[in-house]
């Protein structure tokens, strides 16, 4: 062969070997900013995020070791955090403004569950906008949430990070009459609490939610409505099947059974005895207080149709649940941030964190609570809460310190990456 086809057939052979190398390496994306919280216990000054796909490949300061084709996206105003993680949402329940019905008519009115799912869209992008790339959402209509979750998994919807659960158990509330339709996720005795735990597995859920307790919206009794027995049967199928079960309960005795059962979080609980809370810190179940959805509440009582003797029991639930989440605290029990957001608290997931500040948390303590150790309560802390290699590249660009003052994280954020795609972007 001569010379120059040589060098032809070379040419061809090198640019064919290229771009087909080009076409199967994934897109590379190189985030630049002025610190970042790396969720790890360090903070960097100057780093450059290199995020391969949807993770991250390496964190460096090293500005030649940007990838050459690399997008460069430049947030040196900004520090980065690990994108939030809420572990108590209501993502799907939405709030139709332009309706007359109140906003929790709606959910079981006649709206059809597609529409409802379509609809949700709003919350989903109102919680990414608040730095939240991921949630555990405790309960929904429908299978709503599993349809939610699976769309926004295929690309369909722009989304959280969705962990599911389903209808959720809890007795029964009404009694039967003609007409009557029992709603899934009624269970009333341990062969009902079998049933129903795998009725939900089969379904897809990522985790089981189980309301021992009384008390929801502007309900805040407390009263305890399965037993220790029930609940240790729910706990250990749900273990059993590879799932964390979460137990709600307003109020001190389902939290005391829950906690002794084995149940990996409990959400909500005031007035909890101080040998409940000792034993949560020797065992390490999560605390979720959820103390910021009754101020939601509170704000919004007119539009709920609630009277002030409604508000009055709002505020002294905040403030029993302000004070045992207090006591926790001190007593060394972890904490996860839940906010408890449905309708329009969609976006304000993350005030939960000035609750946190005021009963006693460093900024920094109040942001492991929605990072690593919200990931540790999902089983996912090997690919969640952190921005480092071979984790989910999910980071929020906030304005200011996080570390020295929690409202930074709770009002600043500008920008927002879930799985190496950018979903907010507030920086022009
Ligand atoms: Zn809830």
């Amino acid at each position: 062969m001569r010379p120059l086809l040589i060098r032809l057939f070379l040419s061809i052979l090198i640019f064919g070997l290229a771009s087909a190398g080009r076409a199967a390496d994934p897109p590379v994306k190189a985030l630049r900013f002025g610190k970042l919280v790396d969720g790890k216990g360090k903070v960097w000054t100057d780093p450059i995020v290199i995020v391969r796909a949807d993770r991250v490949a390496e964190i460096t300061t090293d500005v030649s070791k940007v990838p050459a084709g690399a997008e460069v996206i430049d947030l040196r105003r900004y520090t980065a955090i690990p994108g939030l993680i809420d572990v108590h949402t209501h993502i799907t329940y939405y709030w139709d403004q332009s309706s007359n019905v109140r906003p929790f008519d709606q959910q079981s009115g006649p709206r059809l569950p597609a529409v409802t799912v379509f609809l949700a869209q709003e919350n989903a992008r109102h919680t990414l906008e608040a730095g939240v790339t991921t949630v555990r959402d405790l309960s929904a209509n429908d299978w709503d949430d599993i349809a939610m979750r699976d769309l926004i998994n295929r690309g369909a919807m722009i989304g959280p990070r969705m962990f599911v659960a389903g209808w959720g158990l809890a007795v029964a509330d009404a009694p039967p009459h003609p007409g009557y339709v029992r709603p899934l996720g009624r269970a009333d005795n341990e062969d009902e609490i079998k049933r129903v735990i795998r009725e939900h597995f089969v379904a897809g859920v990522d985790v089981i939610k189980m309301f021992a307790s009384t008390g929801t919206d502007k309900d805040v009794t407390g009263f305890q409505t399965y037993t220790y027995e029930e609940i240790k049967t729910a706990v250990e199928l749900a273990h059993k099947y590879g799932l964390r079960i979460a137990v709600h309960s307003y109020g001190p005795d389902g939290a005391r059974d829950a906690v002794r059962a084995g149940a990996d979080s409990v959400e909500h609980a005031t007035d909890v005895d101080d040998a409940t809370i000792a034993e949560m810190a020797r065992r390490g179940t999560f605390y979720v207080p959820t103390i910021d959805h009754n101020r939601y509440y509170v704000d919004n009582y007119v539009a709920f149709g609630w009277n002030q003797q409604i508000v009055d029991g709002l505020n002294d639930y905040i403030h029993r649940n302000f004070e045992t989440a207090r006591r926790a605290f001190r007593a060394g029990v972890k904490f996860a941030m839940g906010s408890d957001a449905l309708f329009t608290m969609c976006g304000q997931n993350t005030r939960e964190l000035g609750w946190f500040v005021k009963l006693g948390m460093t900024p920094e303590q109040a942001l492991a609570a929605a990072t690593t150790n919200a990931a540790a309560l999902l089983g996912k802390d090997k690919e969640l809460g952190a921005i480092a290699p071979g984790y989910f590249a999910d980071v929020a660009a906030v304005e200011g310190d996080p570390l020295a003052d929690v409202n930074v994280t709770i009002n600043n954020v500008r920008w927002v990456m879930k799985g190496g795609d950018v979903v907010v972007d507030k920086t022009k």
